[in-house]
């Protein structure tokens, strides 16, 4: 391991705990500088734990200190933690950032996590059953390994609870909504990171009409006025909307009526089937749920996917600007957004009816700006950061309770 020895100072950790991951940064206060990140990947079998130093390119594959594999969340934090404690000795953590799916109708905004509020999201449990619950096991994890400093919890559905009624309910009977059966939105600590980008490279702009069309692994897209979230495409879970890797996407409920009545699944092999083998793998045949693997394969099932994909994100572009009655700004993030040329230039084609022109050269070379001058909407690729998000939050709660 290279020596880190000029790091010292206080920090923020963040932590993205997954179903058998964590993903994990450091930012240096007080400027929250980022000086690394990583991932444990496997927990519970062959795990592997690769970190990346910001100063330098290349990631390093760490082995298990004790050369036994973490059988959980909690050991694979602890390995984290012993290895941070030697690898930067001068670096204090003072705070952790933890990003949580699903902050229900309640949590609005970055909380200080409290036992009360962990008993408030034990019981959101059920609104996201494939990762809340990981979220909360990455909390309990680094509450036991750092004992007493400031947990923070940050909510992707937060930033848009700003949305108006028609565009948090669904056409069933209102006692559902009151219980919780609402559009909640989700990726809102990537929107909030593309928003405030915005404002500071392009202010005027950024006041506008603007669709984020986040397009990664899971995808989503936000119709943003004046940088507040007005509508999503995600709406109660992370199954609705755009297709995405393995996810569905927007589907008629009668196709699951169909799956129960008519082929007896169940509700569990169903949600195996919307979370895990829909979307572009399903589409696919099963070759990937991986943009790369389609984009080279010749397989017409893969290039029926694509086709399928960008006929989804065009039709979204086209619903979230009739909700804003107007575009200015569409930005692309995400894995795909940020890196597939191809995929920006098949959404920007055909689109002059919205006032959109591609700059062809601009796109393939990924710069910023992806549109003409003579585009009436200014098109942007914009590289999300979401852990930034995560630790200026947890940095901004940590000193109102703190001396730091
Ligand atoms: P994310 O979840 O935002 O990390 O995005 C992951 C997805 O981005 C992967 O599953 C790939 O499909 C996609 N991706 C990454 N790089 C490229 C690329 N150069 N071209 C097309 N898709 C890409």
């Amino acid at each position: 391991m290279n020596n880190q020895e000029n790091l010292r100072g206080q920090a923020i950790l963040t932590i993205n705990a997954g179903s058998s991951s964590i993903k994990f940064s450091v930012f240096l206060l007080p400027q929250s500088n980022q000086i690394l990140v990583g991932q444990i990947d496997g927990i519970g079998g062959e795990s592997t734990f690769k970190v990346r130093w910001c100063s330098e390119n290349s990631e390093h594959t760490i082995n298990w200190p004790h050369a036994k594999q973490p059988h959980n969340h909690r050991e694979a934090l602890s390995e984290l933690i012993q290895w941070l404690h030697s690898a930067a000795q001068d670096v204090e953590i003072i705070a952790v950032g933890h990003r949580v799916v699903h902050g229900g109708q309640k949590y609005s905004a970055p909380t200080i996590i409290t036992d009360e509020v962990m008993k408030e999201l034990e019981a959101l449990m059920a609104l996201a059953p494939l990762h809340e619950p990981h979220n909360l096991a990455g909390i309990r994890a680094a509450q036991e390994s750092f004992g007493d400093i400031p947990q923070i919890a940050c909510f992707d559905t937060a930033f848009h609870r700003t949305h108006s009624f028609v565009d948090d309910c669904y056409a069933i009977p209102r006692s559902f909504y009151d219980k919780g059966v609402c559009r909640y939105g989700f990726h809102g600590l990537s929107y909030q990171y593309i928003a405030e980008r915005l404002m500071t490279m392009f202010p005027k702009e950024s006041g506008g009409k603007v669709i984020v069309a986040h397009l990664g692994n899971g995808a989503s897209m936000t119709a943003l006025k004046g940088g507040i979230s007005i509508a999503s495409t995600m709406g109660f879970s992370s199954l609705d909307g755009l297709p995405m890797g393995t996810r569905c996407g927007d589907i008629d409920p009668g196709v699951l009526l169909y799956m129960m009545q008519h082929e007896g699944l169940s509700a569990n092999e169903i949600s195996d089937i919307l979370y895990k083998e829909s979307g572009l793998k399903g589409l696919s045949g099963g070759l990937s749920n991986d943009m790369r693997t389609l984009e080279a394969s010749a397989l017409p099932e893969a290039k029926e996917a694509i086709d399928y994909y960008v006929r989804e994100v065009k039709r979204e572009i086209g619903a979230l600007t009739a909700l804003m009655a107007g575009l200015d700004v569409l930005v692309f993030t995400g894995g795909i957004g940020s890196n597939s040329a191809m995929i920006r230039a098949r959404v920007l084609k055909d689109m002059s009816w919205i006032g959109i022109d591609i700059d062809e050269e601009h796109n393939l070379k990924g710069e910023t700006i992806v549109s003409s001058p003579a585009s009436k909407v200014l098109c942007l690729k914009i590289n999300t950061d979401e852990e930034r998000v995560i630790a200026r939050h947890a940095f901004e709660l940590t000193k109102q309770i703190c001396d730091v």
